[in-house]
C-alpha cells in the first residue's frame, strides 16, 4: 500500500484504523470502544478491552515457539552470555512475579526498578507488568538525589536494585546510592529487593533488604497467572531524561501501548517472529522499555540485552554480536555511531554482516555526515526516527513495512500513522507551509502508546503540553521543524535552544549544522550567552577531528575565523558565533544528549545546575577552562 494513503486513512478514521492494528496482539476481553476522546486532550484507547503487556510479549509466544530464544543477556562487563528461550522468560517472570506477591505488592502498587543491564532487570519490568503493578525504571546512572525524588514522587511499595553495575570494566556500587536516596527521600519503600552480582558487598538493612537469589529459590516452580487488566490501566511511569529540566512523570497505558509497539515492530522495524533485534540503549530510558524489552517480544522476536561499551574490548563487539546472533535489527543513537567512527574501521570489516537488515538510530539530530559513513560501512539503510519519552514509538521516520519509502539525508522522515502532525507558527499558531520553520505539534487524539497523562498531575500534563498556544489545543513536542515540499520533515533543535540575537531568532541548532560543515569539525555546541549589547549572542564549542589544528594560539585563531566565515556564508553574519571555543569533549546526558543548559550557565557564570545525568563531568571543566583561557 501508498504509505501517503495509510497514512491519511490512520487520520481519517482512526477508530477503524487501530481496530484493525489491534489484532496484531491478545486480548482477554475484546474492546466495546476503539477510542474515547469526549474529555479532551485525555485520550482512551481500546475502552473495556482486558490484556496484559506480559502475557503478549512472552505467554503467547510460549505455546508455539517456547524454545525459541526470547532474552539474549551479554554483559562485556562480567563476560557473560545468556539465553534464555521463552518458556525459561516465562518462568523467571513467575519467580520474580511470586517474590514480589510475597512482598504484598499488588495491582496499582508502584515499584522502582534502579538497576543495571542485567536480565534480572527484564524479569522485574515483566513481572511487574504481569501482576499489574506500575512499574518505574530509574536509570541506574542516577545518583541519589535524582533518585530521591523519583521515589517522593512514584512513591514505591517496593524497589528492587543490585549491588552494582559496572562500566569500563569497573564496578559502580548502586546499593550506597540507593541508601542515601531513601534516606533524602520522605517516602520510604517497605522493602529493598537486591540482584547480587557478587561486584562488591552490600549493608543490609534488616527487615527491609532482601536477597533476590534466596527468594527465587523457594519460587522455582512458581506459577502466576496472568492480572488480565482494562486497556487504560497504568502500566508503567517512565521519567524523561530531564535534559531542559525537570523530569516529567511519563504515565503509559496498557492496550494502546501494547498495540502500538506490535504495529511499529511489524510497520517500521519490520521484525517477525524468529528474527533477532539488538537495541543499544538503556532499560532506564524510552527506547529500553519500547524497543529492548517490550517492542521485540510482543512481536515474538529474540531480544539482545547488552551491559558495556560500545569499543569494549573492541570498537568490533557490537559487530561480532551480530554476527553470532544473525542480528536482523538494531537500533542505536547518534552519539554511539559517532563514538565508532573514531574507531579503526577494520573492526567492523571483519564480521559478517549479513544478517543484518537496517540500523535505526534516534535520541538526538542524526548529522549527515554520521549518518552517510555508517551508511557506507555497514551498507543496509540508516533509520533516522524521531520520538520521545511521551510517545513511546516514532512520530517521523519511514514505515517501510508499509511501502519502501526512500530516507532523506537530515530528515527522520515522514509522520507515522496514527500521529496528525503539524507545525505551527510559534506567535500567532498559524500553520506553516512548505519550507516555513515552526513548532512541531501533534493534533489530538494522540495515538495509541502515547503518554496518558503526567503521573499523578492531570494539570501538569495539560499546562506543560497542551497550552501553548492560544487559539488552539494540541500537543507540542517543544521541537522546531521544518517540512520540504515533498512533506519530509527537518528537526531544527528544541524551541528553548533558540538564542535572540538583536531581536533575531536563531535556533543554535542551525549554527551548530552550519558549523559542522568546517571539514576539521567533528561535533559543535552553541549556546545562547546574554550579551548587554545584543540581548543574546551564539557561543560555539568544537571538538576537532585533527586537534592538532587547535594546539597553538594562532592555530586557534585561525581556525575560529575559518568556522566563524562558514556561518556568515552559509546563514548570515548575524548567526556568527561571537566565539569559538575548542575542547575535546562536550557535556552530555547519559542518553546522549548535548546539555546545552549547562553550558550556557557556565559561560552566564552560574551554577551548571542538576548535572545527575551527565556522561562525564570532565567536559565541564574543559568548558570552564576553555572560556577562563
Ligand atoms: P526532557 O523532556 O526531560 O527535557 P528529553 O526531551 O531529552 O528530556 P527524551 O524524551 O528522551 O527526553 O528526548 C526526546 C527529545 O530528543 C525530542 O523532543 C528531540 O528534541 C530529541 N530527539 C529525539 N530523537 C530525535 C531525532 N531523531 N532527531 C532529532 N532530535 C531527536
Ligand atoms: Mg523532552
Amino acid at each position: 500500500m501508498n504509505y501517503h494513503d495509510f497514512h491519511q486513512q490512520s487520520i481519517r478514521d482512526p477508530q477503524g484504523f487501530w481496530a484493525k492494528e489491534a489484532e496484531l496482539i491478545d486480548w482477554q476481553r475484546p474492546f466495546d470502544k476503539v477510542l474515547d476522546y469526549s474529555n479532551p486532550p485525555f485520550t482512551k484507547w481500546f475502552v473495556g478491552g482486558t490484556t496484559n503487556l506480559c502475557h503478549n510479549a512472552v505467554d503467547r509466544w510460549v505455546e508455539s515457539q517456547g524454545d525459541k530464544p526470547a532474552l539474549i543477556a551479554i554483559s562485556t562487563e562480567t563476560n557473560t552470555e545468556k539465553v534464555y528461550t521463552f518458556r525459561e522468560l516465562q518462568q523467571e517472570v513467575m519467580r520474580a512475579a511470586a517474590i514480589m506477591q510475597a512482598l504484598g505488592v499488588r495491582k496499582g502498587d508502584r515499584v522502582i526498578l534502579y538497576m543495571p543491564m542485567i536480565a534480572e532487570a527484564a524479569f522485574a519490568m515483566l513481572a511487574c507488568a504481569r501482576i499489574g503493578a506500575i512499574h518505574s525504571v530509574v536509570f541506574g546512572g542516577f545518583a541519589s538525589h535524582s533518585l530521591a525524588t523519583r521515589i517522593d514522587d512514584a512513591k514505591p511499595k517496593l524497589i528492587i536494585s543490585a549491588d552494582a553495575g559496572s562500566r569500563g570494566g569497573k564496578s559502580v556500587p548502586y546499593k550506597p546510592l540507593l541508601d542515601e536516596a531513601i534516606q533524602l527521600a520522605a517516602h520510604k519503600p517497605e522493602h529493598v529487593l537486591l540482584v547480587d552480582r557478587g561486584l562488591v558487598p552490600m549493608e543490609m538493612a534488616p527487615g527491609r533488604d532482601l536477597r533476590y537469589d534466596a527468594l527465587r529459590e523457594e519460587r522455582m516452580h512458581a506459577e502466576v497467572p496472568v492480572t488480565w487488566l482494562e486497556s487504560n490501566e497504568c502500566s508503567y511511569v517512565l521519567y524523561t531524561s530531564g535534559t531542559t529540566g525537570k523530569p516529567k512523570g511519563v504515565q503509559r497505558d496498557v492496550g494502546g501501548y501494547a498495540v502500538a509497539l506490535a504495529s511499529s515492530m511489524k510497520t517500521i522495524f519490520c521484525g517477525k517472529p524468529g528474527d533477532t533485534y539488538f537495541s543499544t540503549s538503556d532499560i532506564g530510558w524510552v527506547v529500553g522499555h519500547s524497543y529492548i524489552v517490550y517492542g521485540p517480544l510482543i512481536a515474538g522476536m529474540a531480544t539482545i540485552m547488552y551491559e558495556g561499551l560500545p569499543i569494549r574490548p573492541d570498537a568490533g563487539i557490537w559487530w561480532s554480536i551480530v554476527e553470532k546472533y544473525r542480528v536482523t535489527g538494531m537500533f542505536s543513537a547518534p552519539t554511539a555511531v559517532r563514538v565508532l567512527k573514531k574507531q579503526p574501521p577494520e573492526l567492523m570489516k571483519k564480521h559478517d554482516l549479513s544478517s543484518l537488515k537496517a540500523l535505526y538510530l534516534a535520541g538526538e539530530p542524526l548529522d549527515e555526515t554520521t549518518s552517510s559513513w555508517i551508511a557506507n560501512e555497514l551498507n543496509v539503510p540508516i533509520i533516522d526516527n524521531y520520538w520521545q519519552t511521551e510517545t513511546g514509538w516514532p512520530i517521523l521516520t519511514v514505515a517501510r513495512g508499509v511501502e519502501n519509502t526512500p530516507t532523506r539525508l537530515g530528515s527522520p522522515g515522514l509522520p507515522m500513522y496514527g500521529y496528525d502532525v503539524k507545525l505551527l507558527n510559534e506567535s500567532t499558531g498559524e500553520e506553516c507551509g512548505a519550507n516555513e520553520k515552526g513548532v512541531l505539534v501533534i493534533e489530538g487524539p494522540l495515538p495509541p502508546g502515547c503518554m496518558q497523562t503526567v503521573y499523578g498531575d492531570d494539570k501538569r500534563f495539560i499546562n506543560t503540553y497542551w497550552s501553548n498556544f492560544a487559539n488552539r489545543q494540541v500537543y507540542s513536542t517543544f521541537d522546531w521543524g521544518i517540512r520540504d515540499g515533498d512533506g519530509y520533515y527537518f528537526i531544527l533543535g528544541r524551541t528553548d535552544d533558540v538564542i535572540n540575537v538583536a531581536g533575531h531568532r536563531l535556533g543554535t541548532r542551525e549554527i551548530e549544522e552550519s558549523l559542522s560543515s568546517h571539514p576539521n569539525v567533528s561535533e559543535v555546541a552553541v549556546v545562547g550567552v546574554e550579551d548587554k549589547l545584543k540581548g543574546q549572542v551564539a557561543v560555539a564549542f568544537a571538538v576537532l577531528k585533527n586537534a592538532e589544528a587547535a594546539s597553538t594560539p594562532e592555530g586557534r585563531k585561525t581556525l575560529e575565523a575559518e568556522m566563524m566565515a562558514v556561518v556568515d556564508k552559509q546563514l548570515g553574519a548575524v548567526a556568527r558565533p561571537s566565539r569559538v571555543h575548542f575542547v575535546t569533549l562536550l557535556p552530555k546526558t547519559r542518553s546522549g544528549k548535548l546539555l546545552r543548559r549547562s553550558i550556557q550557565a557556565l559561560c552566564e557564570g552560574r551554577d551548571p545546575g542538576d548535572l545527575t545525568t551527565i556522561e562525564d563531568p570532565a567536559s565541564l571543566q574543559q568548558v570552564r577552562e576553555a572560556l577562563a583561557g
